[in-house]
């Protein structure tokens, strides 16, 4: 491996700054997509990446000042490797040979010593340059719940009790995720910084102590989560003029916030049922309504139900069957909120003449009717 100082340019007392600099400006000049096919970029840029690996992070760099290429290799154990320099310098390993150092890196490397090492390791080191991500708060989780509704609530609203699968503060812990009474130990991950390299380049909150920079023993109901699910039984309000497909917000019934977040909010996604006899087009209501042959010709003055109440119709004379009768603003209601919120439906009448039952006497009358086609009703009709 090419040494770290060499490979970005830079003298081994560089700030971390200074070594930032340097590698972003490599990094950019280098990058395969500014260089494609080019073998000797890439090989650099990967020499460079390797190099700031090391030097970004002042754990890795200081380890790397003490004991060189031998601290970056899986496994390489400080504690070790320092007690061995302590016994050559004091002639034990015949006097400043290294090559001792081999047992302590490479082969029989357990993934799972990793952690206490950096535990040791950086436990003596805390305070020292601990660097520690702000602990921001961590708004809690939005929730979606389905919920059925009647026709007639989403024109006029409604109240409803529905049940909710939702997270809510873990009582066993009181939302900390830590078992009640551990204590907190530096993070594994992060060593401490609460922040990780990514790609050498951003740093971005560790994603194993959220930040904290510390981790405390998982607590064993909610598993380190902090919050459980549970289902609940809410309370919930239908605003007039809901549709199949809108999403009603309840802000602040989601999951609970961390750290002094605010809750997330709860998400009614709304299906509206069928209704025998009255269908929705768009914002629009339409409803068949029954009138008599006397009604349809001489005009009338009839009371149509609508889900506000009763209101009067006038029929015009001559309306034949399917002739739409318009009642403004008597449809789905405006329903605020949204991009752009919903605007206001009417209701339209369908006029649907209706005989009178079969009897001779409406017969009689129907012949009557029959003689005053001037033309075949069917004329028209034409596939
Ligand atoms: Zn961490
Ligand atoms: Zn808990």
């Amino acid at each position: 491996m090419k040494d770290p100082y060499s490979a970005l340019g830079v003298s081994k007392t560089a700030s971390a700054e200074e070594i930032k600099k340097a590698y972003r400006k490599l990094a950019k000049k280098l990058h395969p997509d500014m260089n494609p096919g080019d073998k000797k970029a890439e090989e650099r840029f990967k020499e460079v990446s390797a190099a700031f690996e090391i030097l970004g992070d002042p754990k890795k760099r200081s380890l790397y000042d003490e004991f060189g290429e031998i601290s970056t290799r899986p496994g390489f154990d400080e504690q070790k490797a320092r007690e061995f320099q302590r016994q050559a310098r004091a002639g034990g390993f015949g006097g400043g040979d290294f090559r001792g150092f081999e047992d302590f890196a490479g082969g029989g490397f357990d993934p799972s010593d990793l952690g206490s090492m950096f535990e040791d390791l950086m436990g003596r080191r805390r305070g020292a340059r601990r660097r520690r991500a702000p602990a921001e708060p961590i708004p809690g989780e939005d929730i979606e719940a389905p919920i059925e509704v009647d026709l007639r609530d989403a024109v006029l609203g409604a109240e409803r009790e529905i049940s909710v699968k939702r997270p809510v503060r873990c009582p066993e812990c009181k939302g900390t995720g830590a078992r009640p009474g551990s204590r907190a130990q530096t993070c594994p991950q992060c060593g401490g910084s609460g922040e990780i390299l990514m790609g050498g380049v951003f740093s971005t909150p560790c994603p194993r102590c959220q930040g904290e920079g510390t981790i405390r023993e998982p607590c064993p109901r909610c598993g380190g989560e902090g919050t459980i699910s549970e289902t609940t039984r809410l309370k919930v309000k239908i605003p007039p003029g809901v549709e199949t497909g809108s999403r009603v917000r309840l802000p602040g019934q989601g999951g609970p916030g961390q750290r002094g977040g605010e809750p997330g909010d709860l998400y009614l996604r709304i299906t509206v049922r069928d209704h025998p006899s009255v269908r929705v087009q768009g914002r629009d209501l339409l409803l068949d309504l029954p009138i008599t042959p006397a009604e349809a010709l001489a005009g009338a003055e009839v009371t149509a139900p609508t889900f506000e109440g009763p209101v009067k119709l006038k029929i015009p004379p001559g309306s034949q069957s399917g002739r739409k009768l318009r009642l403004r603003g008597r449809g789905l209601p405006a329903l605020r909120g949204g991009a752009m919120g919903a605007p206001r439906g009417d209701l339209y009448a369908v006029l649907q003449v209706v005989l009178p039952q079969d009897s001779p006497q409406a017969r009689e009358a129907a012949a009557l009717l029959q003689q005053l086609y001037k033309n075949d009703v069917r004329k028209d009709v034409v596939l």
